[in-house]
């Protein structure tokens, strides 16, 4: 969306209380805040003590919660301060269908589906965080953006990476896009170590500081797996042009291949600010202060090949790019269900994978979606049938 350098930017914050959408609010403080840009909504679930300070400190003037019995916290919390207080499904799609020029798409999971499909038809910039979205709704969800008239911006590391070493007029160019992974915490183990590893153990990772679903998935490499689908479709490139390579460090967030044999990558310290402000201010790059990298200390950076027996996962999404249709949807449904028995301790670590495959054979009939009500079909029908496998 077009806008005159002189106007304020109007932003509105679909997640502010994770992870991406603290650092969001971080990256907006530290490129000039109130005086830059006019908030007009923080959207959060469970914590309304932090959404309601966010919300202070942004002088945003609306704050959502999805959660309807926390609406009375919230208005407390706010009481006041002038900023309006709303809650419910219904609420947070009013607050992302508003009139932002530029929205963060940083809920967690299939929840960020519909509101930041909202805001796509309404023509704002979508900053993309919530892989799910794509992963789900694929081609469907880039013609929504594109129907509506934004700019859809990665930002998840890598594809904030791609897109950065994407140059425009030699798309035709392109060989192969490369995804890094670090590996997770589970990176050397074998299948029978990680048999009986506890959610607190698999959500340490070494290198970045996320929230609980993404550590999770980094830990089973369902992260990465969701990244491939939604690269191809970011991309548009095919199954066979995604490569994934473990890299420990971190440091290559990923790269570009073209015709020629060159490979372009994108380095920075692992901070999600990066990306963060790049699709903030993209095409323009603004000074941040995150860490610089130190290559004389730096001195190494290892590179090796993902291990597809150890981590399926990553075999289950060349699976579902192979098949396609609607098979996005059913893995990130089954993954998201098989998730929360594995942190509520109803499931294993390598039942997750287990799950999302059995999930994935017996809907693999399902015909291609023609709207986006299939995709919220395929949704509910794979997390039904996950539910019934872990019962
Ligand atoms: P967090 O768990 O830290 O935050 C999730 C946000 O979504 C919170 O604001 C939470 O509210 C809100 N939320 C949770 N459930 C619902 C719901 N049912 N309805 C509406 N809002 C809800 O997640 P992250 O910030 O780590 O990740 C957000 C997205 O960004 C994910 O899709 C992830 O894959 C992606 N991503 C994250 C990266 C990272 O470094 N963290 C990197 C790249 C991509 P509350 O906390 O108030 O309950």
């Amino acid at each position: 969306m077009a806008l005159d350098a002189r106007q304020k930017r109007r932003i509105t914050i679909l997640g502010s209380t994770g992870s991406i959408g603290t650092s969001t609010l971080d990256v907006l403080r530290q490129l000039g805040g109130r005086d830059r840009f006019d908030v007009l909504a923080v959207t959060g679930n469970g914590n309304v003590d932090l959404l309601a300070a966010q919300a202070r400190e942004c002088g945003a003037r609306l704050a959502v919660t999805a959660d309807e019995n926390r609406y009375g916290a919230l208005k407390d919390a706010l009481a006041g301060s002038g900023i309006a207080v709303a809650a419910g499904r219904a609420a947070l799609l009013e607050a992302a269908s508003g009139d932002a020029d530029w929205v963060m798409a940083a809920i967690v999971g299939t929840a960020g589906l519909a509101p930041t499909l909202a805001a796509a038809k309404r023509g704002a910039d979508i900053a993309l965080a919530n892989k799910e979205c794509l992963v789900s709704a694929g081609d469907l969800f880039v013609q929504a953006v594109s129907e509506g008239g934004g700019r859809l911006i990665p930002v998840d590391s890598e594809h904030s990476a791609i897109f950065q070493a994407l140059e425009d007029d030699q798309r035709h160019a392109v060989e192969r896009i490369v995804l890094t992974a670090s590996g997770g915490p589970f990176r050397t183990w074998s299948r029978e170590q990680m048999a009986d590893v506890t959610a607190d153990i698999a959500r340490a990772h070494p290198n970045w500081s996320m929230g609980l679903k993404i550590s999770i998935g980094s830990a089973s490499m369902f992260n990465k797996a969701l990244e491939m689908i939604e690269a191809k479709h970011l991309f548009d490139v095919r199954p066979d042009q995604i490569e994934v390579v473990v890299h420990p460090q971190s440091i290559i967030h990923s790269m570009v291949g073209y015709v020629d044999g060159s490979v372009l990558a994108q380095l920075g310290a692992p901070d999600m600010r990066t990306a963060i402000g790049y699709a903030l201010t993209y095409p323009q790059r603004s000074p941040l202060d995150v860490k610089r990298l130190d290559f004389a200390r730096l001195s190494r950076l290892d590179f090796e090949a993902p291990d597809e027996t150890r981590f399926p996962a990553l075999r289950l999404a060349r699976t579902a790019l192979t098949r396609g249709g609607l098979q996005g949807a059913v893995m990130n449904a089954a993954e998201e269900v098989a998730f929360h028995a594995f942190v509520g301790g109803r499931i294993g670590f390598l039942s997750m994978a287990d799950i999302a495959e059995q999930v994935m054979d017996k809907l693999a009939h399902l015909p291609p979606a023609s709207s986006m009500d299939d995709v919220f079909a395929a949704d509910e029908e794979a997390r039904q049938v996950a539910a019934g496998l872990i019962r």
